[in-house]
């Protein structure tokens, strides 16, 4: 279905939960956050049915993610439940990795075709201080296991953060030489109960290419992914920057968020948000709302200087 600019909008990323087993310090207070009640967050079932109802809207690429998309219990139903609907040509998940060496195969065989891995760091003491207490050692068996399960292409999502990471953008993009693997940095966004911290830890993402000259642009295959591509000389994966504040990927936006409470954002940088939990739950024509929400999708962020969006980031989803 197209909206009113045009734009086909064919994307759906389905947060499935709030939790999470790490605490990423840019994402999750050290504490956690308040848990939302059981009856506040939309059951799998119920984002089963969302999710065919988009899907009869024209949506054809699926990404489920989080908090840890992996935690949530039964998760591998919906998988399986959104697997099997033949109109899905990309069904995908963001997750930080720690137990994917468990469910890969699982993830796989239930129907899902590919990962996105968030790591930030290589060295595993610096991993544990960004995610306060992860293993990176799990993360690593992660890749290896999704990559020989075929949740491939694998993409490593890279969260550029002052003072910690810069000095292994080298080694990261050193990773997409030998392998068929996207590495891709992201701007820091100031969101949700952490924005003064992602305020005061921001660098540019121009920083890789002054750090890695040698990265020529890739051509682009899909226009309406926020990452611009660089590649190595003869390098076989590839480096994506994304700069999730600027407009400039606004113009070939395809997406929308089901948050874990069941509203949908149709822009990330838009504290808008349009519920569908209670008129699913009173049986009301989500085919039909949804017919609205697209319609209304705006047509860049409209977000205010020195506003930011209120959402913390594990409703979202990134
Ligand atoms: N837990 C999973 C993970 O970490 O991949 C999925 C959810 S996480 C919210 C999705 C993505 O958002 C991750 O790549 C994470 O690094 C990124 N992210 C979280 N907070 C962010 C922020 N303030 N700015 C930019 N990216 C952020
Ligand atoms: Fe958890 Fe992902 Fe947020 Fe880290 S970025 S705290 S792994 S939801």
């Amino acid at each position: 279905m197209f909206d009113s600019y045009g734009r086909r909008i064919n994307y759906l990323r389905i947060s499935v939960t709030d939790l999470c087993n790490l605490r990423c310090k840019y994402c999750m207070p050290e504490k956690g956050i308040k848990k939302m009640l059981h009856e506040e967050i939309l059951s799998l079932e119920e984002i089963q049915s969302l999710a065919e109802s988009f899907v009869e809207k024209g949506v054809d690429k699926i990404r489920i993610t989080g908090g840890e998309p992996l935690v949530r219990r039964g998760l591998l139903n919906l998988i399986e439940g959104i697997g099997n609907l033949q109109k899905v040509k990309d069904f995908s998940m963001t997750t930080n990795g720690i137990l994917l060496g468990k469910y890969a195969e699982d993830l796989k065989n239930a129907g899902l075709n590919r990962v996105n891995i968030s790591m930030d760091t290589l060295d595993g003491k610096k991993y544990s201080k960004i995610t306060r207490g992860g293993r990176l050692a799990d993360v690593l068996k992660g890749i290896e296991v999704a990559k020989n399960a075929g949740l491939t292409p694998i993409k490593i999502n890279v969260v550029l953060i002052k003072g910690f990471n810069e000095d292994e953008i080298e080694s990261f993009v050193n990773l997409t030489r030998y392998e068929e693997i996207d590495v891709r940095f992201i701007e820091l966004m100031p969101i949700g109960a952490l924005k003064y911290w992602s305020l005061n830890n921001y660098i540019s993402n121009n920083i890789v290419l002054e750090k890695v000259p040698e990265l020529t642009e890739a051509a682009a295959t899909d226009i309406s992914s926020p990452a611009k591509y660089y590649k190595l000389s003869a390098g076989k994966g590839r480096v994506g920057l994304i700069n999730p504040i600027s407009c400039k990927f606004c113009k070939n936006c395809n997406r929308m968020r089901l948050t874990v409470d069941g509203k949908i954002k149709p822009c990330l940088h838009s504290n808008e948000e349009i519920d569908l939990k209670v008129p699913l739950r009173q049986g009301k024509n989500i085919g039909e709302l949804i017919d609205n929400i697209i319609i209304n999708k705006p047509k860049e962020h409209n977000l205010e200087d020195g506003n930011y969006i209120s959402r913390n980031m594990m409703d979202i989803g990134g």
